[in-house]
């Protein structure tokens, strides 16, 4: 019960920061990503049982235990640094990879999804605030990047994603989150082929208000839907 009382309260707030926003959102406009990483199937059965479909992992591994044991309408976000060797494994499963970081990295996904025929979406993350510890590309290099990768006809890149550095006041992150909105919309206006500019994935459970009333259109929220992580 926990778990979908905690939905429906996240619900309800991105509805307001949607409100709140200039000019006013409609809350259909933010995808809400359930962060299931290192939560039982027990847990994300709950979430979908309350209506959730679509569910963060980051790691392959977890994904393809989940996999199976969970309903098939699940779309499964790759949200977490990808390595190369493991594109293979999740080439059909997953819905969409937020965190295309490098450009041998789109090699593979194109190779992998060339063998069964399909487009993967991909979303390239950008690491806005530059801090050492966290993948993706610059600022300076994200347009670069993005004409490279949309070479690559088996990917579809749909747009842009940031982790926001850590902090306890979320208002402190609404400059990264605008300027990756002010990124996306530069490259929206340069109408580059095979790529489309309409996906924003920033926020996550401590500054997701913040990240809506900046644009976000995906909002990727863990601990406020599951509790707190238990890592062991
Ligand atoms: C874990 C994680 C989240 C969710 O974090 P919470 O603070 O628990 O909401 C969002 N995005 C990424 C990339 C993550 O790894």
């Amino acid at each position: 019960m926990q778990i979908s009382e905690n939905i429906r309260s996240v619900e309800s707030r991105i509805a307001q920061a949607c409100r709140r926003s200039t000019p006013v959102r409609c809350a259909d406009e933010v995808t809400l990503v359930a962060v299931s990483k290192t939560k039982p199937v027990s847990a994300l059965q709950e979430a979908y049982d309350a209506g959730m479909r679509d569910f963060g992992e980051n790691k392959v591994q977890e994904i393809m235990e989940k996999y199976d044991c969970l309903p098939h309408d699940i779309r499964w976000h790759l949200i977490g640094h990808l390595q190369t060797n493991k594109v293979k494994y999740i080439a059909d499963k997953v819905y969409m990879i937020h965190s295309l970081d490098s450009v041998h990295l789109a090699q593979e996904i194109e190779k992998q999804c060339a063998k069964i025929e399909r487009v993967m979406p991909v979303l390239v993350q950008v690491n806005v605030a530059e801090e050492e510890s966290k993948f993706g590309i610059s600022c300076e290099d994200t347009e670069n990047f993005v004409r490279e990768a949309a070479q690559l006809s088996h990917l579809h890149i749909c747009g842009l994603m940031t982790v926001a550095p850590f902090v306890t006041d979320p208002h402190k992150n609404r400059e990264t989150f605008s300027k990756l909105r002010k990124l996306l919309l530069d490259i929206a206006r340069k109408n580059i082929d095979n790529v489309s500019m309409n996906v924003l994935s920033m926020g996550m459970s401590g500054d997701y208000e913040v990240a809506i009333e900046e644009g976000a259109t995906m909002i990727r929220v863990g601990t406020n839907i599951f509790g707190a992580r238990d890592y062991r």
